[in-house]
């Protein structure tokens, strides 16, 4: 067995509809190649025929290689887990649902050669709902603009990277990350490319409204702490207004006499401020939260078994 050159990473969570047309379309690209290739799904808890299914492909695909998780970690968990047991020198990762075209990979290999340690890709034409386009947007800008990086499309799976990024992913031990920022952070030269983008007509979005949140969080928390300091600044102006506010009451006391007609604006500017303060604590809670759960150090993932890597 020659080691692999190019090692394609996926993660699966209930996806046993899709597996078959999945693996028919990118084995003949990773084929194509025409350098030694590994193709490695995570499964992560499936509780479909996804498993069965991926056992059988790793004896009918040479190359084919399934880590069985013990349980729901999370596709950043799952592609982190095939990174780590990963040997290609450029490894690429893809959604298993075919919603990213398996055969943009030779070209994002290319970018790899010529160069670039990250290639990122940019969805033309994305087939989501309006409110994941826009939700998306959002997140985007306000990404860049609190970790300092550039980057137009976090949510695009569909990515290549050089074995020296990989390396440096596979130091973190952190719980709870966002695997595009992750590399985003250690790569030097970085490029993004346009691929198409299909509708999920296979099964159906892993993402609930809830875990969508859950994930940004990650990402907003995860690579920067402009949060806290906005909400420290935002703290700082507010204390400097109600100072302002108070001697406004006051001189106007002397002047006109105490207010008693004004009382609801009063607590309209109080429900105003009370609601900052919740969202603040929630923030610092998100961090708290975090902060828990890597001091705790549990493993980030439960490995049940692998298949077809030949290791001892
Ligand atoms: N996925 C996973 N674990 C999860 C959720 C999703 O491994 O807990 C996988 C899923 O099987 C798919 C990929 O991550 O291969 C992206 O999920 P999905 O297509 O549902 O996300 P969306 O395209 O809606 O953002
Ligand atoms: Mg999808």
């Amino acid at each position: 067995m020659t080691a692999p050159y190019v090692s394609i990473v996926v993660p699966v969570y209930n996806e046993e509809k899709s597996l078959q047309p999945l693996i028919d379309r990118l084995y003949p690209v990773a084929e194509a190649l025409g350098r030694p290739f590994e193709i490695i799904f995570t499964n992560d808890g499936s509780r479909d025929r996804s498993l069965e299914m991926l056992q059988e492909y790793v004896q009918r695909y040479p190359g084919v290689k399934v880590v069985e998780f013990n349980g729901n970690f999370g596709q950043h968990m799952a592609i982190l887990a095939a990174f780590e047991r990963s040997t290609g020198e450029i490894v690429i990762t893809l959604d298993a649902d075919l919603q990213n075209p398996p055969e943009e990979i030779p070209r994002m290999i290319a970018a790899i050669e010529s160069g670039h340690d990250v290639v990122g890709t940019i969805r033309e034409k994305r087939q989501d709902t309006l409110f994941r386009r826009v939700a998306s947007r959002i997140v985007n800008i306000t990404t860049n603009k609190m970790t300092g990086m550039q980057m137009s499309d976090y949510g695009c799976m569909l990515r290549a990277y050089h074995r020296n990024i990989i390396n440096n992913i596979n130091q973190c031990s952190e719980s709870t990350t966002f695997i595009p920022a992750l590399a985003q952070t250690f790569s030097s030269n970085p490029t993004e490319i346009m691929v198409g983008h299909a509708e999920r007509t296979l099964g159906e979005s892993k993402y609930s409204f809830y875990r969508l949140i859950r994930l940004n969080f990650d990402l907003m928390t995860g690579f920067s702490v402009v949060p806290l300091q906005l909400f420290a600044l935002l703290g700082i102006i507010t204390s400097f207004l109600s100072v302002g506010f108070a001697l406004f009451l006051f001189i106007r006391r002397f002047m006109i006499g105490a207010e008693v007609e004004g009382v609801f604006t009063l607590f309209a500017i109080l429900f105003f401020f009370i609601g900052i303060i919740i969202f603040g604590i929630g923030i610092v809670g998100e961090y708290v939260g975090r902060i828990y759960q890597e001091v705790r150090k549990r493993p980030r993932f439960v490995v049940r078994k692998t298949y077809g890597f030949n290791e001892p």
